[in-house]
């Protein structure tokens, strides 16, 4: 599963937006926060944080509504603007470089299990984790779970910001 060259489609669902991302992400969230629970109208979120250039457009456009968030910060939304679906987010903290895909999106979306559990202080009581699953009670530093090399790849996104 560690191959660069594995690639995940996926799109809203009238199908006008389709994407592709072009490897695995850097990491896996499932987020339990009332924001994402709100937003879901589930128990929880499920994003793949990845390189925004690691993500092609293959068929149509997306709109950006800016949207309040949890940090105060606000979070842009890319839903399709036909049937409002929402693909992925950028937030402040990570900015417009990291997307945060929706999963849920992806044509395969059992490929991309959680690699850490967030904000599980607000996690709905049903919702049970298995004991050797990465759970936080809020959230956590990448340099402490992220893999090397996604904290590699994270490098040169911030490097390259710097040279802005
Ligand atoms: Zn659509
Ligand atoms: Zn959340």
């Amino acid at each position: 599963m560690s191959t660069e060259s594995t690639f995940f489609d996926g799109g809203c669902t009238c199908r006008f937006v389709r994407y592709r991302m072009t490897t695995r992400p850097l990491f896996v969230h499932c987020c339990h926060c009332r924001w994402c629970q709100r937003e879901t109208g589930a128990s929880f979120a499920l994003n793949a944080l990845i390189e925004a250039d690691r993500v092609q457009m293959l068929q149509g456009e997306v709109e950006v509504i800016n949207t309040p968030s949890n940090s105060g910060k606000g979070q842009k939304i890319s839903r399709c603007p036909k049937c409002r679906i929402a693909v992925w987010s950028n937030y402040a903290g990570a900015g417009d470089a990291i997307r945060f895909i929706r999963v849920g999106t992806l044509d395969e979306p059992d490929h991309l299990p959680p690699d850490i559990h967030i904000y599980t202080a607000s996690k709905q009581p049903w919702v049970s984790l298995p004991p050797d699953m990465p759970a936080v009670a809020e959230y956590y530093r990448a340099s402490e779970k992220w893999p090397k090399e996604s904290l590699e790849r994270r490098a040169v996104i911030m490097a390259r910001s710097q040279k802005r």
